[in-house]
């Protein structure tokens, strides 16, 4: 079967879309979509190329090329210095008409989850979101070498799996810290610089300032061996901050559901989940969670789950090693207050 959008034969190589966050930081799951990418490429016998968009692209290539890239495409201007969905999905897009790439990866952030839907909609062709698993087809039936990708399904009772056989590029959104990153040594990548060149008065936004983002995790969530988690329960910004001072006599980092995040009480760094990141520490403390499958499908590999909750029949403690019925709020009071009498803090 042929379909009208696309000769497949024309499309090859997988790229990765390697994002980078408040415009200073490689988000690590591009560099685990790098590592899987790069095993992919080599199933295949094609190139495993990079996109950096920022407002000075240039300064990330040098670990960007740690990560194993045989071609590094980049473009730097000051309206790259945050995600924009208008910019962003017409670059990409015109590099994907110019280069035909077959696999095209994205991490599942925001920005990842804005841009992939996108340029799926203008290629006419299948996106796989929230993927936990990628892999190359062996066998004849569809065709081989085609991308295998796997999706939690059914609120995460199934994996679903699912293929693009038709269209191109394949497209798939993943799940930050399924796939480990490892640095790889090879040959300097082909590195180009893309001019840009957009046209400004194409734009609907005339400037665009995030907020400076002041509590960003001191290692990434994947990596913390406690995690202090919070979500609506922990009802404002101000309660919601006193995780932080729990994390800090603990030695661990602050995560949050969807809500905290959408609330404004912290960044997007911090989600841990389906869109967010992966955790799996030694201890996982959620305080006012509920554990819908979308938070808490990404922290079954904790050590041991602690949860705090007023409904002692909250999803979340069905997966919890040990339950606590109490507010939020005033147990994490108490908690500092005899932790710091322990360890002898003021
Ligand atoms: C496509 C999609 C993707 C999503 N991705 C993510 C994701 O990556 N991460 C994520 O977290 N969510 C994600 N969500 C949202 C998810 O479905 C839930 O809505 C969210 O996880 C709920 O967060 P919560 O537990 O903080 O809030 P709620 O579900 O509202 O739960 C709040 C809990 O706090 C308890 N509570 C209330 N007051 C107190 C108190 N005083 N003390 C103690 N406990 C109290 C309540 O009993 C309740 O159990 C996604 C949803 C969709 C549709």
């Amino acid at each position: 079967m042929t379909h009208p959008h696309t000769d497949r034969n024309h499309y090859k190589d997988i790229w990765v879309f390697t994002e980078i966050q408040d415009h200073e930081r490689l988000l690590e799951g591009a560099l685990e979509l790098l590592t899987k990418g790069r095993e992919i490429a080599d199933t295949l016998g094609v190139k495993l190329c990079a996109i950096v968009f920022a407002l000075n692209a240039g300064q990330y290539l040098p670990v960007v090329e740690r990560y194993g890239p045989d071609v590094v495409l980049f473009c730097s201007d000051r309206s790259l210095k945050h995600y924009d969905s208008q910019i962003f999905p017409d670059l990409y897009a015109g590099l994907i008409r110019k280069y035909k790439p077959s696999i095209v990866l994205f991490p599942s952030t925001e920005a990842g989850t804005d841009l992939a839907p996108r340029l799926a909609q203008r290629f006419s062709t299948g996106l796989t979101s929230h993927c936990i698993d990628l892999s190359i087809m062996d066998s004849d039936e569809y065709g081989r070498g085609l991308l295998v990708m796997k999706r939690p399904a059914y609120s995460g009772n199934a994996i679903a799996t699912v293929i693009c056989p038709y269209t191109r590029p394949q497209m798939a959104t993943v799940q930050q810290g399924v796939f480990d990153k490892v640095e790889v040594p090879r040959n300097k990548p082909e590195i180009i610089q893309i001019p840009f060149d957009y046209d400004a008065a194409k734009l609907r936004i005339a400037s665009l300032e995030a907020p400076v983002r002041w509590d960003k995790p001191k290692v990434p969530l994947e990596q913390a061996s406690i995690v202090v988690a919070g979500g609506r329960g922990m009802s404002s910004k101000r309660n919601f901050d006193r995780l932080y001072d729990l994390s800090e006599i603990l030695g661990g980092e602050v995560g949050a559901t969807r809500v905290p995040v959408f609330n404004g009480w912290c960044g997007e760094e911090r989600m841990i989940g389906q869109t967010g990141k992966t955790v799996h520490p030694r201890l996982y403390l959620g305080f006012g969670i509920s554990g819908q499958i979308q938070h808490t499908a990404t922290i079954i590999d904790s050590e041991i789950i602690v949860s705090i909750n007023t409904n002692p029949e909250a999803p979340i403690t069905e997966l919890s090693d040990f339950v606590i019925t109490e507010d939020a709020t005033s147990f994490l009071s108490l908690f500092i207050e005899r932790l710091r009498k322990e360890k002898r803090m003021p």
